[in-house]
């Protein structure tokens, strides 16, 4: 049987987020800039073999139950389904964070594969003010990426919004709207301190309270039970599906976090606001085997801390973007 990977608080980790590149299509305002991002070289870019074998360490030595891969953007890296088919071999909960935007090509051979379930990234509902934020003028492709992601039959498909004051604040009765007609979840997360611009204030900060109050306002809402993953769920009193609030900067559950991260470099993180990366790649490259890779892994969790701080004085912002570290 598995050992547990369980840090000094106590908390087990079984969920692992898997950066497969730090390229990305997009300019998301809140995540890269929108010029000047320098690319890793692909020597430094751990390939499927290295990804595959990082991961079947820790499905076999630790029980990893989930993998989400991640970026930058993961379908901008060539052959992802040939990835996908890899991992759903290891038999854990596959799924996929991306921003939609080539999931009209991709959806069904994801599926295929062994992709169960996925996020699409959408931060409005409007055309211009899409493109504002992404730097794309991309919604129309987004939207039929949505529709193409149902109609291979993944499942549930989430729909990840950033919430920012000023911004789409307007909009959250239309996702709400949007989310209700389609049959997809609409997860709200609080913007974090993660922008590559470092332009983050708390007072952009659209709070879990105010999200659920104006929704709820509308659309009532019952508190459905928490699972591991960070969302705080609600169910439409009407039975009209659920929606997701992820407060990450107001209500940080770093008490109950149960992830740990691969970044496309091979750096393991334990949080997403690390200070410290563990480098997985330079061991598999020397000739590492299962046991010392393992043992690293064990060796970094045990000495993660309680949690990111971010609403305290002595937070220290990552160096990295979220796109760097994978969201
Ligand atoms: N490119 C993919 C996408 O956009 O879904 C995957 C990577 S992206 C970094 C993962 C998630 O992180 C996205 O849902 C994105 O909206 C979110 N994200 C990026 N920067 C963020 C920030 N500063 N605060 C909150 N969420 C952020
Ligand atoms: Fe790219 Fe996703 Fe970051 Fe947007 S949020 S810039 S789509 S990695």
């Amino acid at each position: 049987m598995a050992a547990e990977l369980v840090d000094s608080f106590g908390r087990v980790h079984r969920d692992l987020r898997i950066s497969v590149t730090d390229r990305c299509n997009f300019r998301c305002t809140y995540c890269m800039p929108a010029e000047g991002m320098a690319w890793l070289p692909r020597s430094e870019v751990l390939s499927f073999e290295e990804i595959h074998r990082i991961a079947r360490v820790l499905v076999e030595r630790y029980g990893i139950e989930s993998i989400r891969l991640t970026g930058g953007e993961p379908t901008v890296r060539a052959h992802l389904p040939r990835l996908i088919e890899l991992l759903a071999g290891l038999g854990v909960d596959l799924a996929l964070t991306t921003n939609g935007a080539t999931l009209r090509l991709l959806a069904h051979e994801l599926a295929g594969a062994g992709l169960r379930r996925i996020n699409i990234s959408i931060d409005s509902l409007r055309r211009d003010r899409f493109a504002e934020i992404t730097k794309r003028d991309s919604l129309d492709k987004v939207l039929d990426g949505i529709d193409a992601a149902l109609e291979a039959g993944l499942a549930p498909v989430k729909l990840n919004v950033v919430a920012m004051r000023g911004v789409n604040e307007d909009e959250l009765l239309d996702f709400a709207a949007f989310g209700r007609e389609k049959g997809v979840i609409v997860r709200f997360i609080e913007f974090m301190p993660l922008d590559a611009q470092q332009a983050w204030t708390n007072e952009q900060v659209l709070s879990y309270d105010e999200i659920r109050d104006r929704i709820g306002a509308v659309y009532p809402l019952e508190p459905l039970a928490r699972t591991s993953a960070p969302a705080e769920r609600f169910r439409y009193l009407d039975g009209k599906g659920e929606i997701g609030i992820i407060a990450s900067v107001t209500q940080a559950f770093c008490e109950s976090c149960d992830r740990v991260r691969l970044t496309a470099e091979g750096a393991f993180r334990t949080c997403l606001f690390a200070t410290q990366d563990h480098d997985l790649r330079a061991l598999l490259r020397n000739g590492a085997n299962d046991d010392e890779l393992a043992e690293a892994v064990g060796t970094a969790v045990r000495g993660k801390w309680a949690g990111h701080q971010i609403n305290q004085v002595h937070f220290i912002r990552p160096s990295k973007s979220m796109s760097q570290i994978g969201g």
